[in-house]
């Protein structure tokens, strides 16, 4: 029967692969020794993987057939052409530049778009590609409405830049201190929450006068095109594909995760339209990456990326991944869990504080929420609060963000309905007695991106 609430797969399965619970004892002894770190544990331990949506990917048939096509041709291979003409036609910028994933592209941005000391007003941050700001000189600067912060607020587009904090950012420093604005399409750390049309229009209408470029992190470009497709007005009779297009009209370029919305398991690429950051961008990417024709992917990578965009933009592929997340959030909240509302387009995003108002933000309760969840059944999470937060670069502090969370991430095309069941029903059981949930310290902390090495201890 079709249910346009939670549709069903619309894929049959052609390969299977098996996993296995382990028992609560074991996962008791294999978390402890992973530092209490959900990073660290074996994926062959874990029963249903939720750590990221990134990479995890199943690809087609059809892509898997693309895989035997491969020009492995070190100079402007044939699966290269084919992308870069994939990519013009669904992004419609001028330039591409492969990269071997997401953070290749933010780097080669980050060195050709920042002077030292340049602002980078973005709406929200996210870890790698603020990294890649700061060593370049840049400085982040939140600009994203004050409501994403609210964990409980229930709005169509928390994503939304507000473009009061943008103008009185730019009145203080003046335009030419402004590096570029990264307008990420949707906002992983929000908790997957979309853009507006109108808000990406209204960022591109105050900019370009400016002389201020926009840059999109497009890493979930079309997960945000179906959420302007279902809540803003006039785009209920667009196609998808339609809808991404018009996105990247309101930018200068891009940088894209293939491992994310590409559904393909690595690559990435940079698009811009001006054609020196092209020629300074393609300079780079030699030393960084590869050539400017594989950038890092295998000719393989890029025929399966190609293919895996064009399947990307089917409006049944997409309406069944946003709701098939959406049904993870509903079944939580149904049963009183608190989490991140609406639910966003790749993730259900836990309220650690609320789940845990017995800890302090200094006893990393997302950390300890995540790591109890795993024990609680073989149920993989990741956290994303103060831990991925990291310190202030100049003060040394922890930032301590407002949204303490743990992300369950969905796997685009990989896990049913019921892996959905099990996920929901671990939590809410983990939810009757959270009052055992303890605090964690650290005993291990990385330098930078500490949240994929640090380890940890109970109190
Ligand atoms: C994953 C991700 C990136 C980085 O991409 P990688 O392919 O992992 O290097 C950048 N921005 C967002 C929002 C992401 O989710």
């Amino acid at each position: 029967m079709f249910d346009a609430r939670y549709p069903a797969e619309p894929y049959r399965i052609k390969a299977v692969e098996t996993i296995r619970m382990n028992t609560r004892e074991e996962r008791l002894e294999l978390i402890r020794k992973a530092g209490y770190n959900t990073f660290l544990l074996n994926s062959e331990d874990v029963y249903i993987d939720l750590l990221t949506d990134s990479g995890t990917n199943a690809m087609s048939d059809k892509q898997w057939a693309g895989m035997m096509l491969g020009d492995e041709a070190y100079a402007s291979s044939k699966n290269w052409k084919r992308l870069e003409s994939t990519v013009r036609e669904l992004f419609g910028f001028q330039y591409v530049i492969p990269t071997h994933q997401g953070r290749g592209a933010e780097n080669l941005l980050s060195r050709v778009a920042i002077k030292p000391g340049q602002y980078v007003p973005g709406n929200m941050y996210f870890t790698t590609t603020r990294y890649h700001q700061e060593a370049n000189g840049g400085v982040f600067y939140d600009i994203i409405r004050d409501e994403a912060h609210d964990a409980r607020l229930d709005i169509a587009f928390k994503g939304d830049i507000d473009l009061n904090k943008l103008r009185a950012l730019v009145d203080r420093v003046g335009a030419e201190q402004i590096a570029y604005v990264c307008l990420a399409i949707t906002v992983n750390l929000a908790g997957g929450q979309p853009v507006s049309m109108a808000n990406m229009r209204a960022v591109q209408a105050y900019c370009k006068p400016l002389g201020i470029k926009v840059f999109m992190d497009a890493t979930r470009c079309v997960e945000n095109a179906f959420f302007i497709k279902e809540r803003e007005q006039g785009y209920a009779d667009k196609s998808i594909r339609e809808i991404v297009r018009e996105q990247f009209s309101c930018a200068d370029g891009c940088t894209m995760s293939g491992k994310k919305d590409c559904i393909t398991n690595i690559g990435g690429f940079l698009c811009v339209n001006d054609e020196e950051l092209f020629v300074r961008a393609r300079e780079l990417v030699v030393v960084f990456e590869g050539m400017p024709s594989y950038g890092g992917m295998a000719g393989r990578d890029m025929e399966a990326m190609a293919i895996g965009l064009q399947e990307a933009m089917q409006e049944e592929y997409i309406a069944h991944r946003v709701k098939q997340v959406r049904y993870l959030g509903d079944r939580l909240m149904e049963a009183g869990v608190p989490i991140v509302r609406p639910v966003g387009g790749h993730a259900v995003f836990l309220d650690a504080r609320a789940f845990c108002p017995h800890l302090e933000q200094s006893q990393l309760p997302a950390q300890a929420l995540a790591a109890a969840i795993y024990v609680e059944g073989g149920v993989r999470s990741m956290e994303r609060g103060i831990v991925s937060a990291g310190r202030d670069k100049d003060t040394g502090l922890d930032h301590a963000p407002k949204l303490e969370t743990v992300r369950l991430t969905i796997p685009r095309r990989v896990y049913t309905y019921r892996h959905m069941d099990v996920a929901a029903d671990t939590v809410i059981r983990l939810y009757q007695h959270r009052q055992d949930i303890r605090g964690l310290k650290w005993v291990y902390e990385p330098k930078q991106l500490r949240f994929f090495t640090g380890r940890f201890e109970q109190i």
